[in-house]
């Protein structure tokens, strides 16, 4: 057998590394590993959820409703859009991958900023697309638009705010970005993933599809249940688009590709605005903290609009240093050295998860 030429040379997908992995690997017990790799909800999930989880347990052996229904219902009163404007899929890693399925072919291109998602790039290699990218890591109108202008790229993410480095995008760079391509030949995918951070740290980093998805046909906006909803093992996401568009990604979506009992727990998610008010809350005293300790410590640090934080390196080799020392006493994070960058990337956790990476961090700076 033969695998497509153009996947020979990718490689897996690195997750987030697991607790077992650091369990088994240096015998630290469950309870006091920490884990701030993955950008998860460090308060678990709403209450509501787990009603909804215990609710639908008699409901397994039934598939659940493909129209998904009470989901698009929600989610469209939320953002003020229709139903036939939405698209879900599992997690919105899914609804990236029907992005590329719909769109890709070999010899096409998309564009990214410099360090962005790793699927963006993943997804266009399953189709052998190149990957054009920007000068810097910020999203910056005036390198994507000559790049939109000359290569005509199928694609263009911009991840607002970009994970991995935690900066936000302004509304009207989006729009300067987007007038740059033609309708006809490029999609804007806007992945908000993170950006119930974003608009609660300003609200001037608030993107609202509403507005962009009647202005431009060729956007699609992307939203998540697995950070500030705490939902990551439920696998919940959407893409928001003009109502063409969204039919046309429903070409590629295969049924019943959510369960009932995520669907349910999307549902429920979204009425707990206490829940969600409150992860905002936490997040923001938390992150403060993070600010504060890399002042006293002299690390240069991003200003973040997104549930992490990242901290940059001057000397060379102390991302892998850093975090491998973290490793082996239990604190899981995300070094980032595999994006080019001496850096790492830190979920905000709850204060007892944040003093306990300080007093690790504090002895791997010695
Ligand atoms: C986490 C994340 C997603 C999607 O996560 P799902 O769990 O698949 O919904 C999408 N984009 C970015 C930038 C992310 O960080």
């Amino acid at each position: 057998m033969k695998i497509k030429r153009y996947l020979e040379e990718l490689a897996v997908y690195e997750a987030g590394k697991p607790i077992e992995l650091v369990v088994r690997e240096f015998g630290i017990d469950e309870e006091s590993v920490v884990k701030l790799a993955s950008n998860e909800n460090p308060l678990g999930t709403s209450p509501l959820v787990r009603e909804a989880i215990v609710k639908y347990s008699d409901k397994a052996h039934l598939y659940p409703d493909d129209s998904m229904y009470e989901l698009k219902e929600a989610l469209a009163g939320k953002y003020g859009v229709s139903s036939p404007n939405i698209v879900i899929g599992a997690g919105s890693d899914q609804v990236l991958s029907f992005v590329s399925h719909l769109l890709l072919e070999e010899g096409d291109s998309v564009l990214t900023s410099a360090v962005s998602f790793a699927m963006y790039d993943i997804y266009a290699s399953h189709h052998g697309a190149r990957v054009l990218k920007s000068e810097s890591w910020e999203h910056r109108p005036e390198e994507f638009i000559p790049i939109i202008q000359r290569e005509r790229p199928k694609i263009v993410y911009l991840c607002t705010p970009n994970n991995p480095t935690g900066d936000a995008m302004l509304p009207e760079d989006i729009e300067k970005i987007v007038e740059a391509g033609d309708p006809e030949e490029t999609l804007f995918v806007v992945d908000g993933a993170y950006m119930e951070y974003a608009s609660y740290k300003d609200e001037k980093y608030l993107v609202e599809p509403a507005k962009l998805i009647g202005k431009y046909p060729n956007l699609l906006y992307l939203g998540t249940f697995s950070k500030a909803y705490g939902m990551g093992g439920l696998r919940v996401g959407y893409g928001i688009g003009c109502e063409e568009l969204i039919s046309a990604l429903h070409k590629v979506r295969p049924p019943f590709n959510i369960t009932n009992i995520s669907l349910a727990s999307a549902v429920a998610a979204l009425k707990d605005e206490r829940f969600l008010q409150e992860s905002l809350s936490t997040h923001a005293r938390e992150v403060g903290r993070y600010e504060k300790f890399a002042v006293e410590h002299g690390i240069e640090y991003i200003d973040s609009a997104t549930n992490f934080i990242t901290y940059l390196f001057d000397r060379e080799g102390e991302s892998d240093r850093i975090s491998d020392y973290l490793f082996r006493r239990g604190v899981i994070i995300r070094n980032l050295a595999s994006y080019g960058m001496n850096a790492v990337r830190i979920t905000v956790g709850t204060e007892k998860q944040n003093d306990r990476l300080f007093e690790v961090l504090e002895e791997a700076l010695r």
